[in-house]
This record gives C-alpha cells, sequence and structure tokens, in this order.
C-alpha cells in the first residue's frame, strides 16, 4: 500500500469511527412497554434507536451488530412523560410574593436548573412551564436546556404572567407608595394585553399564560371570581393566533373557565369549580383541556404551615378541595379528555407523578392516566408528530419504572431509567 493509499484508508476508518460515534444504535429492551396509546402492553418489548429517534419497535427485534443493548429486565417501559403544569423556577419552600422581596433572577435560574435535572430524573421529559416569577428566567433555562449546558426536560415557556391589576399574578401586594422589583406582568384591556403577549413573545415565550381568575396560593381576588373579561380573554387568544401559538388559562372559578372555553383557549388549568355546563363546552370542541392539578391540595394543606404559606391561602386551599375533586369526577364521569398537570414548585419537584395517584383515588384508571401524561398531553401541545408514544418515528423519549403501572399508579415514582432524544438520562439497572 502507498503511503497515499495507506493515508485514504486511515481517513476511511476514521470517518467510520466518528459515523458511528455519532450515530450509535441503540436496543432497549424490558418485559413490558405501555406505548402511550392505551392499547395492550407489549410483552416482552424491545425498542431500536437511532440518534435521537425510535426506528423500530417489536416483541422481538432483530439486534444490529455493534448495537448498544439496554437490558431493564422486570421494568415497564413508557414514553418519557410530560407535565403541562411546572414551576420549575419555584421551589415549595419558599413563597412567591415574597421571592420577589427576598431573591433574585440569579437564584431562581440556579434553582430552576436543579429542579429541572430532578424533574427529568422522575421521567419528565417534556414540561411546559407555567410562569416564572422572575420575568423570562424560563426562556434562559429553556435555551440552556436545549444547548446541553444543563440537563432537563424539552420545555415550553411563557416567559412571564400575563395577569390583571390585583389578580392572581399581582404580587405587588403592598401600599401603592412602596416600589418592588420591576415585574411588568400587569395587563388591563385588550390593548395592554396585546402589548404583554408581542413583548413575551419578542423576549422568547413559546406560549400565553394568561390569569383569567383568582388563585389559591395569592392575596389578591378569591380564586372563584372571573377578573379578566371575555373581551380581555379572546384579545389574548387573537393575539396569540397570529403568532400561531397557543394560551393556558390558569382558571379557578366555574364563570372564569367558560369564558376561557368559549374564548378558544387550548387549556383551562386547575379548573376547580367545573361545572356541568363546563363540561358540556369541553365535551364539544377538541380545541379546549382541561388539565386540574389536584395533588396540590394535599400539600398546601399539608406541607403549607411549615413552607410559609400564609393561613389565608391555606383556609382558601381546604374550601376549594371539595370542588377540586368533585369537578374532576364531573369530567371523569363525562368522558372527555383530561390533561396532565401538576403544579410542581407548589408540589415538591420531582413528586410529579404522585398526581396519578390523586387521579386514580378519584376514580380514573390507571391506564387513561398514563394516556394522559402521554399521548394526550402531546396532542394538546401540537406535538404529537414528535413525542407522546412510543413509535417509529418518534423522538426516543423513554422511561422505565419498576413494576406494574396498570395495578398500581404508584409504580410511577420508582423510575429506574430515562431516555431523552436518544440519550440516557438515568439508569438504575
Ligand atoms: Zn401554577
Amino acid at each position: 500500500m502507498s503511503a497515499r493509499a495507506r493515508l485514504a484508508w486511515f481517513a476511511a476508518l476514521l470517518l467510520a469511527v466518528t459515523t458511528a460515534a455519532a450515530s450509535p444504535v441503540t436496543v432497549v429492551r424490558a418485559a413490558h412497554l405501555i406505548d402511550g396509546r392505551g392499547g395492550t402492553p407489549l410483552a416482552p418489548a424491545m425498542v431500536l434507536v437511532e440518534d435521537d429517534r425510535i426506528v423500530a419497535v417489536g416483541a422481538r427485534l432483530e439486534v444490529p451488530a455493534g448495537a448498544r443493548v439496554i437490558d431493564l429486565g422486570e421494568a415497564t417501559l413508557l414514553p418519557g412523560l410530560i407535565d403541562l403544569h411546572t414551576h420549575l423556577c419555584s421551589r415549595p419552600d419558599v413563597q412567591w410574593e415574597r421571592e420577589l422581596l427576598e431573591s433574585d433572577p440569579a437564584e431562581a435560574a440556579l434553582w430552576g436548573a436543579h429542579n429541572a435535572r430532578v424533574t427529568l430524573e422522575a421521567g419528565f421529559t417534556t414540561c411546559r412551564e407555567m410562569g416564572p416569577t422572575w420575568p423570562y428566567v424560563d426562556v434562559a433555562l429553556r435555551n440552556a436546556i436545549d444547548a446541553g449546558a444543563v440537563p432537563g426536560p424539552r420545555l415550553i415557556v411563557p416567559g412571564n404572567y400575563v395577569s390583571p391589576t390585583g389578580g392572581a399574578g399581582d404580587a405587588r401586594q403592598f401600599s401603592i407608595y412602596v416600589d418592588v422589583p420591576i415585574v411588568r406582568n400587569l395587563a388591563d384591556g385588550p390593548f395592554e394585553i396585546v402589548k404583554a403577549i408581542r413583548t413575551n413573545f419578542k423576549h422568547g415565550a413559546d406560549f400565553v399564560k394568561i390569569l383569567v381568575t383568582g388563585a389559591v396560593l395569592s392575596v389578591g381576588i378569591p380564586p372563584g371570581a372571573q377578573q379578566y373579561t371575555d373581551e380581555e380573554i379572546a384579545a389574548a387568544v387573537g393575539e396569540a393566533r397570529r403568532w400561531g401559538r397557543q394560551v393556558a388559562a390558569h382558571a379557578h372559578g366555574a364563570e372564569g373557565i367558560k369564558a376561557a372555553i368559549r374564548a378558544g383557549v387550548r387549556t383551562v388549568d386547575h379548573g376547580s369549580f367545573l361545572d356541568d355546563e363546563a363540561v358540556a363546552l369541553l365535551a364539544r370542541t377538541r380545541e379546549t383541556f382541561y388539565v386540574p392539578t389536584l395533588y396540590t391540595s394535599d400539600v398546601i394543606v399539608e406541607d403549607g404551615p411549615a413552607n410559609g404559606v400564609p393561613a389565608s391561602e391555606i383556609a382558601r386551599e381546604r374550601e376549594i378541595r371539595a370542588f377540586q375533586d368533585a369537578g374532576f369526577q364531573r369530567a371523569l364521569a363525562a368522558g372527555i379528555p383530561i390533561g396532565f398537570g401538576t403544579d410542581s414548585g407548589v408540589i415538591p419537584h420531582g413528586a410529579n407523578a404522585r398526581e396519578l395517584r390523586s387521579r386514580q383515588r378519584l376514580g380514573e384508571a390507571p391506564m387513561a392516566g398514563l394516556v394522559a401524561a402521554t399521548r394526550l398531553n402531546a396532542e394538546i401541545l401540537g406535538w404529537d408528530d414528535r413525542i407522546g408514544t412510543v413509535e417509529a418515528g418518534k423522538l426516543a423519549d423513554l422511561v422505565a419504572v419498576d413494576g406494574d403501572p396498570l395495578a398500581d399508579v404508584g409504580a410511577m415514582e420508582r423510575v429506574v431509567f430515562v431516555m431523552k432524544g436518544g440519550a440516557v438520562v438515568r439508569n438504575d439497572r
């Protein structure tokens, strides 16, 4: 072999080696697979992953030469979980209205990175972030995760709350003479709402979060009261649509819920006082979805005092808990799709799967809860072409748990393996 031929041969070899390293084929095998579509689980199951995608799923697949095999034994494999309601930059032990006075955006960002990793390791590979206390910290977190600088779920972020003055997102509960750090999230009237939304999109937001009614964890207007008018909500939806984006509406009270559904928001979050009329409206559309957050009740009532939650806010939760549970059961009885969200940040980060247990306790079949947290949530986000099921062509977002979540959905808290976009994040086996 001439020197030149040898060099060419060596270059070809080097190319082959680097190509192989850049496009590894991985085969993940487990005793069971719940693929997110709601059908009978596959047993046993093999998933062939190439780069960031799933290329084949079957009971028995041929293992390509040189493929890495990850054998998860008796575990149950599922799609990466999706949470439609997280607050990664917040902590349950720091009351958010106080946060503005006692912390800063840097602290929120660092804790956001920590909470993002904890959430990913708990099996949540995609989250719709529902707002940071400090505006646009969520945008920075999303970007850092996408760039691979910090581990975390794929994020869809709102940048900043859009809240009415004196409403659920108005943290400035002080004398009008007291100025607090500038958090420009208050918008009243269609004009200001449109401006706030444009500002958020300009600064990197993916969607709009509006606060249509009062909140539990806020000293402002009570949770049941509608605060944004029908006209204001319509202005938000209209502006978001012009950008091709969605609106998520924080809504507890029945009138606010119904106004938001009629205006065409994508989700009504919490939906505490969901009544028959609201359920009927939701049943008629596949445009708006109800996303309850039930486990929050346990945490606010039980851990609230230790976490510095004001007594008035704990009392609010006690009052509406029975309504929240009844609303969920009403939706369940009607058979409408129920999205999955947790309000993590109110509940501890990484405990997101507990919400499934709260739903099971109220009568939801474990499979329905699992489909909600995977395929249905992907549909709600408009990302069902990418995530939500274990099927060829989808991103390789996989999670494996110990035990059978169909027998006891609590098994979803025993995560042993997480893969996001083909990269192994966690493997305890
Ligand atoms: Zn929330």
